[in-house]
């Protein structure tokens, strides 16, 4: 909800992640769902006649965070696979309950890469639940702005319980995609792990052909990454993104950097089925070769986040909620994360709000400018510094 008053808040903190230091003693006023001015709490000038103040002393002002690998419609957890399988009707309100934790937390924006078909009771046709719910939220300021992939593709074998559009071939690839941009998507998510761990689901020209298609239709393409060779097919392709990238090498990265290909970690993962082994009775997680199979794949995907980041590669940041078994509002753990892997903490929050917005190409997500959207919330410490002041959400800007 937009306040009706012009808001200011007063003599907070700003932290704007292009720079590790906060600047201080900051009035910020907004009006109508935007930032007016940013001035010293010393020199605030006039102000509007009814403004509303808001001490925020102590407190800091972060833009509002890009959740680049969210999956709006599923609820997460470690039987995040099985709820995939839920009637539409609840993975629909589950997507509602997902918005509201999502905006508390001071994400403004989600990025869906991937949600179940269901039949659109409007024209009996199957397609993506998320859909629907961007149309949904497409007119509601307090709920997150999404930007949608559709449902994911991958060849058979793959992924299971139905969810995936499955292709084997070139020619089958190329109409999942056509037709993933016919339902509406956004973007593209193509699966680029294959049945064979050792394979490519598909080779490079079948790929970059549908990245042909899409870009011709003002798309872009994603792909997810568990593997190597999956992840060499989807650079050479020319996808606009790789996500997860959890076995990238340093050919790899430097291609990336070098095309400008975005990396969008989801290194909390690992943090998040590392907690099961103490939460739960799943042998995945508890046992003692599982906790070593999680431990093996971590400290390998940690490197390849440190050799995109020392290659220069631009990487957003995800938690891959309710397609992985993080929570929506568990955004901060991944900043956390990124901190592990060598980036420095104001990078880290740079990576989950400004480069989100330049994945999205939303100039304004992820900042905080004069005449832009009020979309930012407070804290309190200084996440500059430390990702963990992300977890201490005061206050929301865009909500009540
Ligand atoms: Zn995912």
């Amino acid at each position: 909800m937009i306040s009706p008053r012009p808001t200011l808040y007063r003599d907070a903190a700003l932290a704007d992640p292009t720079g590790p230091s906060l600047r201080k003693g900051v009035s910020l006023l907004a009006d109508a769902g935007r930032v007016v001015w940013i001035r010293s709490s010393t020199d605030e000038g006039d102000l509007p006649p009814g403004v509303y103040v808001t001490d925020a002393g102590g407190s800091t002002i972060v833009p509002g965070m890009v959740d680049a690998h969210s999956h709006v419609t599923l609820p997460g957890g470690s039987h995040w696979i099985d709820r995939g399988a839920d009637p539409p009707e609840e993975l629909l309100e589950v997507a509602e309950h997902n918005g509201n934790l999502l905006g508390r937390a001071g994400v403004r924006w989600a990025r869906d890469v991937g949600s179940p078909l269901a039949v659109d009771p409007r024209d009996g046709r199957r397609r993506a639940l998320a859909l629907r719910v961007r149309e949904r939220w497409r007119s509601d300021v307090s709920r997150p702005r999404i930007r949608v992939a559709g449902t994911w593709i991958g060849h058979s074998g793959v992924l299971t319980g139905g969810l995936a559009i499955e292709a084997d071939d070139g020619p089958a690839l190329l109409k999942a995609a056509s037709t993933q941009l016919d339902d509406g998507a956004d973007f593209l998510k193509l699966y680029l792990d294959g049945p064979k761990k050792e394979e490519a689901p598909w080779s490079t020209e079948d790929v970059r052909a549908v990245v042909e298609l899409a870009h011709g239709r003002g798309a872009k393409v994603t792909a997810h990454s568990g593997f190597l060779v999956g992840a060499r097919v989807g650079i050479d392709a020319g996808v606009d993104s790789l996500e997860h990238g959890f076995e990238l090498d340093s050919d790899a990265v430097a291609t990336m950097a070098r095309q400008g290909t975005f990396l969008v970690s989801t290194l909390a993962i690992f943090r998040s089925w590392a907690s099961f082994a103490q939460t739960t009775t799943l042998p995945r997680f508890v046992s003692d070769e599982g906790k070593e199979r999680i431990g093996r794949r971590r400290e390998r995907a940690i490197e390849s986040v440190h050799l995109a980041y020392r290659a220069g590669v631009r990487i957003a940041t995800g938690t891959d909620f309710g397609g992985g078994s993080l929570r929506a509002n568990h955004l901060a753990w991944e900043v956390e994360a990124l901190v592990e892997a060598g980036l420095k903490p104001w990078e880290a929050l740079a990576s989950a709000t400004v480069r989100g917005g330049d994945l999205l190409g939303e100039t304004t997500a992820g900042r905080i400018v004069e005449g832009g959207p009020a979309d930012f919330f407070l804290v309190h410490g200084d996440p500059l510094t430390d990702p963990t002041a992300l977890w201490r959400v005061w206050r929301v800007a865009w909500l009540p």
